[in-house]
């Protein structure tokens, strides 16, 4: 008996199927998609890999024998093999880089009986350091943090929770700051199971036709045609009812289901929610999980132990069979899109994964994306929309404010006088209210007056943003790095001229709730950004102390616009309006646009008129009149001309190959050597004729983390062939001390 294997963390030279004898006292037991661990190359240990499939044939004797079965149930299924050889062609990956993905981390480390896990040397050290600001970079406050309200964390958790690397808690051990100590492996806390008992209400005729058309396709057989819908649904208009009634019926034709859901919208009250509707049939996949609470729910919907999961990007590949419906909800959020290799679209993998099961996708979102949108004027998808909200409160009324005509300095100039009346006039009412402003930190800029120069970071060509120490005290400020997490402490002088010149310039989410408390004394106030809500749980705390009117004004970035229902929301401001449509990025007016329809929603639910408050210098703009009209289609008809103008997605395809080294010569060097391969290559080659390189520049972000960036960009009208054309140069190309990243059709070009 032969087995097929692909080794596991394989480089692409090696990533291909390699054959080993199956012993026979394993022959009985094995089956494609497991995992086996086999002799490989010069390795002394032995390698780990996926068992791709099993033939009858006699083993030659010179084939390497499998040494061990890993896992006793296959952890990939035979869809999983077929999908990892499609990604594998679209997103410069390896098969095993695709499998990985698919699969819940903690499965590649199966068979082993313990695990490294990290703690404080001395807590009460660690609570000075942060008092005194004795931390250089975020990502350590980040760590110490955590290990201040949890003890023994596991080293992936700990990376995961605190969003560092290796690198980091290497650095944080040899300081003494933690310690790294070796334990069993153990299995973590339950979730807790109190559900919330849910009566499926009555459904609007116009939600009525939606599930209607829907459920016919899901109960009519394709064979081969792709079905995809675009549900339309203003913020309020009752969406999830309709995938949850839909879940409903496919569920009973005995068939499954996936929901996927941004991340930030899996919170515990959704979840609850979603278990009182489905009980124990229902598989829930979010980032709160630990990694052992992963693996166990994966092998319970494998086992066949759940027919609908419901989760974030990743749950697309969720080993549910014979699925029904695919559900992406607010289909619209680049978080859609991974942005480590490979990175995949999960639209893209539930198309393939609608096609090979015959079920039918449904894409929703308020604020569709232009390429959803472009698929309906094709004819490649339905559109149905759900134009009406539901209750009396109706749409909210839009009020623009112009900071123009606002004085400079004092508070008027963060919460303008209008908004100040309608925040009072709120809290008299005994309702809650909403302030966006998509900036963290304190303020802006620190710039000098004498020389103009802004302090940017040593490692990084960024302006450093002030932020407030929240473990001191006398509320120190610090510089810090958005990108790289580096602390600086603020400087006297300006660093360029010497002179004391340092001045502080426009303001983040910290100066503005320090405004809205002096404005507001006797309110609750809480913030939601980065800075408050990384780690398990943080975020839930904020938001709870919203719900329950402990808090009645909610300040925070984006995060704060997405995903919450809280009914006793009337009045809403969004500050820095002209920010969000501004950027170096093609996308930031479609993302601006929805951003402020989606934070508008959030003004005014069921009985109460709501009133939004957009603040914005440059008040003319045509996609700021779309907001205030609630105006979708128009809004997509200009962007999409320009849009076309451009050949930019989707009305064509852009390749990106990002390259970044220490060095800036050796940098542009790499860049500039693979544009000629791509040269080449389209001359050898006349199907890539049509297809266009642009110059090699540098990155709108040059340098990050001590590494200058430049990049690349192809465009054309067809994937398929840009992809080929790309990864044939990506194969044969040097791989030296300058990496790239290749992306199809990037969320972010910066
Ligand atoms: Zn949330
Ligand atoms: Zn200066
Ligand atoms: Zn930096």
């Amino acid at each position: 008996m032969i087995a097929r294997v692909t080794i596991i963390g394989a480089n692409r030279q090696f990533d291909q199927p390699f054959d080993y004898r199956v012993p026979p006292d394993l022959e009985a037991g094995i089956e494609p998609g497991q995992i086996v661990t086999v002799p490989f190359g010069r390795r002394r240990a032995p390698a780990k890999g996926y068992v791709v499939s099993v033939s009858h044939k006699a083993a030659s004797s010179e084939l390497k024998t499998i040494q061990a079965i890993l896992t006793g149930r296959p952890v990939v299924t035979a869809e999983h093999l077929r999908l990892a050889v499609e990604m594998r062609k679209r997103y410069f990956c390896s098969f095993s880089q695709a499998l990985d993905c698919m699969v819940p981390p903690r499965i590649s480390l199966v068979g082993q009986k313990t695990e490294r896990a990290a703690r404080l040397v001395d807590p009460d050290d660690v609570m000075d350091r942060l008092e005194f600001g004795q931390f250089r970079s975020q990502g350590h406050i980040r760590v110490a943090e955590l290990l201040l309200q949890q003890p023994l964390l596991p080293l992936a958790e700990l990376k995961a929770a605190a969003e560092v690397s290796d690198s980091v808690l290497r650095t944080l051990a040899k300081n003494k700051v933690i310690e790294i100590v070796v334990q069993d492996t153990v299995r973590d806390r339950d979730v807790p199971d109190d559900v919330l008992p849910y009566e499926a209400p009555p459904l609007r005729p116009a939600q009525q036709a939606a599930l209607r058309a829907i459920r016919d396709a899901v109960m009519t057989p394709a064979n081969g045609v792709l079905r995809e819908f675009l549900l339309h649904g203003i913020t309020g208009s009752g969406k999830t009812e309709v995938y949850l009634q839909l879940a409903d019926r496919v569920l009973a034709d005995g068939k499954s289901v996936i929901i996927l859901v941004p991340e930030i919208a899996l919170t515990p009250q959704m979840e609850r929610r979603i278990r009182g509707r489905f009980g124990l049939d229902v598989a829930i996949l979010h980032s709160r999980l630990t990694l052992t609470e992963r693996y166990e729910t994966w092998q319970q919907i494998s086992r066949g132990d759940a027919h609908i999961v419901v989760g974030a990007r990743s749950a697309i590949f969720a080993p549910l069979t014979n699925i029904g419906l695919i559900v992406l909800d607010e289909e619209h959020e680049s978080t859609y899109k991974s942005s480590l290799k490979p990175r995949y679209h999960a639209a893209d993998i539930a198309r393939l994964r609608c096609l090979l099961h015959d079920a039918v996708l449904l894409l929703g979102s308020a604020t569709p994306s232009l390429e959803s949108y472009k698929r309906t004027v094709d004819g490649r998808s339905v559109l149905l929309s759900l134009p009406e909200r539901i209750g009396q409160a109706g749409r909210p009324r839009m009020h623009l404010i112009d900071m123009k005509a606002v004085q400079k300095g004092g508070a008027a100039a963060i919460i303008s006088e209008p908004l100040q009346h309608a925040i009072r006039a709120a809290l008299e009412r005994s309702e809650q209210v909403m302030i966006l402003n998509n900036r963290r930190g304190h303020d802006r800029l620190t710039i000098c007056r004498a020389c103009g120069q802004a302090v940017t970071c040593g490692s990084c060509e960024v302006a450093l943003i002030r932020h407030v120490n929240i473990h001191s005290k006398t509320r120190d400020k610090r510089l810090l790095c958005h990108h790289c997490d580096r602390i600086y402490p603020l400087p006297d002088v300006c660093p360029a001229c010497g002179e004391a010149a340092l001045e502080q310039m426009g303001y983040g989410t910290q100066l503005v709730e320090e405004t809205v408390r002096s404005l507001f004394p006797e309110t609750g106030i809480v913030r939601m950004d980065q800075d408050t809500t990384y780690g398990r749980g943080s975020h839930k705390t904020v938001l709870a102390e919203f719900a329950d009117g402990r808090a009645r004004i909610l300040i925070g970035t984006q995060m704060i616009a997405k995903g919450h229902d809280f009914p006793n929301t009337t009045v809403v401001g969004i500050l820095s309006a002209d920010q969000l449509l501004n950027g170096d990025d093609f996308r930031q007016t479609e993302r601006g646009f929805a951003l402020m329809l989606q934070a508008s929603g959030r003004a005014g639910r069921g009985e109460r008129p709501g009133d939004v408050f957009i603040q914005a210098y440059n008040t003319e703009d045509k996609t700021l009149a779309d907001v205030l009209a609630h105006d979708t289609k128009r809004f997509m008809r200009r962007e999409a001309a320009y849009r076309k103008r451009l050949q930019y997605p989707p009305f064509g395809h852009i390749g990106m190959v990002l390259f970044s080294g220490f060095g800036e010569s050796e940098t542009k060097k790499a860049a500039d050597y693979f544009q000629r391969l791509l040269l080449e290559a389209r001359v050898r080659f006349p199907e890539y004729g049509d297809l266009q390189v642009l110059p090699v520049a540098p990155a709108p972000f040059r340098k990050l983390r001590n590494r200058y960036r430049y990049r690349l960009i192809v465009k054309g009208q067809d994937a398929r062939r840009m992809t080929a054309w790309l990864a044939m140069v990506d194969d044969t190309a040097p791989r030296g001390s300058v990496s790239r990243a290749l992306d199809l059709d990037p969320q972010s070009m910066l």
